[in-house]
């Protein structure tokens, strides 16, 4: 096998037990089975600890939507191609949401909001889906069924550069976290093809230089993408590089003057007169999707302790060490540490090799002086001993690990 096979997403999730596809459900769409779900989980809690801070709620919306709101958006026309269709049996249109942004105009809409009250910051993670051809479809790159880790910013054009900068630094921290290497795009529509976006000149000449304005502001390491915009505005678009030199397009924030407009979104000024607002979209993981597959690629299926489905696996010796392994497995969950015992009748040595092929972060050597001493003895996957310990001090090890997000 080349070192791109060894390396692909696809196989190491086969081999990590992380995701499924099922012939009788459809390509393109991936099912997550227990441990796949933990690490889903768990990268949707590190971006919502990241951004709790900076004011954001969580919001939940339908799946699915009366044609209506997509005639105001403009995806009904513009994204057409894209969009599943669903006919109710009283003949009435819907469709399957291909983003988030047009539902979450409607919560903001819900009452009129005084300039004090903003920005109004809505999170929700959450699942969108796109009619891609089937040809395109492979592993979690291209799928139908999408999870972003979407949020809207509805804010004053005075708050436009605090927030995007907000959000800059959230992708920056949870980037560099896994040793990545950030370079940004700023995505611009065409010039050619104006057709092919929503609003005016005007309002895109403005969006655009005020990206660009916040990138310099930044002395960020950027290059301009004519043609890179999404359908409403201008985007900051990050690209993450690892050490191997490899580069994936994670990241965006997208800056939108044209749904506002659309939906007629404002808040109530100083002048006590209603003011025209603006949108950023966000979202930090790209897709939840996409970005397991960069870690998994990133990290060779390495996945740091934090976020590995197993953490910690116990190995009895023998049949005699299996009672003070499950006691010991008990204390590990008792501090939410996620542990498994290898009650198999492998050989040591062929336990040690699964742990390692399975690249659970840590295993326990459970044998007579262990038992008799109140101890375990601890291994890594690189094959670094660590020798004996305390439960206690095993735990409070590894909860620090954990919380550094090491
Ligand atoms: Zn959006």
């Amino acid at each position: 096998m080349s070192e791109l096979e060894q390396n692909d997403h696809r196989r190491i999730g086969q081999e990590l037990d992380l995701f499924v596809f099922s012939d009788l459900v459809g390509p393109g769409l991936p099912m997550w089975t227990p441990k796949g779900t933990v690490v889903r989980q768990e990268l949707d809690n590190f971006v919502q600890e990241l951004r709790a801070p900076h004011g954001y709620e969580r919001v939940t919306i339908p799946h699915i939507t009366k044609r209506d709101l997509y005639n105001t958006s403009g995806h009904w026309e513009k994204f057409a191609e894209d969009l599943f269709r669903i006919n109710s049996r009283e003949g009435k249109e819907y469709a399957l949401k291909p983003m988030n942004c047009p539902h979450h105009t409607q919560i903001f809409a819900r009452k009129p909001h005084s300039y004090r009250e903003m920005p109004q910051c809505y999170a929700e993670t959450t699942m969108v889906y796109r009619d891609e051809q089937s040809g395109e479809l492979g592993g979690l790159t291209r799928v139908l069924s999408i999870t972003q880790d979407d949020a809207h910013v509805f804010c004053r054009t005075n708050q436009i550069k605090e927030e995007f900068l907000k959000i800059w630094d959230i992708v920056d921290k949870f980037y560099s976290t896994f040793g990545f290497i950030l370079r940004v795009r700023l995505s611009f529509r065409d010039p050619e093809t104006p057709e092919k976006y929503l609003g005016t000149k005007e309002i895109w000449d403005h969006a655009e230089s005020a990206l660009r304005e916040i990138a310099e502001e930044r002395r960020a390491d950027f290059i301009e993408g004519a043609g890179e915009a999404a359908l409403y505005g201008p985007k900051l678009d990050f690209m993450a590089s690892n050490a191997a030199g490899r580069e994936w397009q994670v990241a965006t924030i997208q800056l939108d003057m044209n749904m506002p407009d659309r939906f007629d979104l404002t808040c109530i000024n100083e002048q006590g007169e209603k003011e025209r607002i603006v949108m950023i979209h966000s979202a930090i993981t790209g897709s939840i999707e996409r970005c397991t597959a960069v870690l998994l690629e990133h990290f060779e299926g390495k996945l740091p302790l934090w976020l590995s489905p197993v953490q910690v696996k116990v190995l009895p010796i023998g049949e005699a060490h299996f009672e003070y392994a499950q006691k010991v497995l008990k204390d590990l969950k008792v501090d939410n540490i996620r542990a498994e015992v290898d009650e198999s009748n492998e050989s040591l040595g062929k336990k040690i090799a699964n742990f390692k092929k399975e690249k659970v972060p840590y295993a326990l050597v459970i044998g007579d002086k262990e038992v008799a001493e109140d101890k375990v003895t601890l291994e890594s996957r690189s094959g670094d001993k660590l020798g004996q310990m305390s439960v206690e001090d095993l735990t409070s090890k590894l909860k620090r690990e954990i919380k550094e997000r090491k």
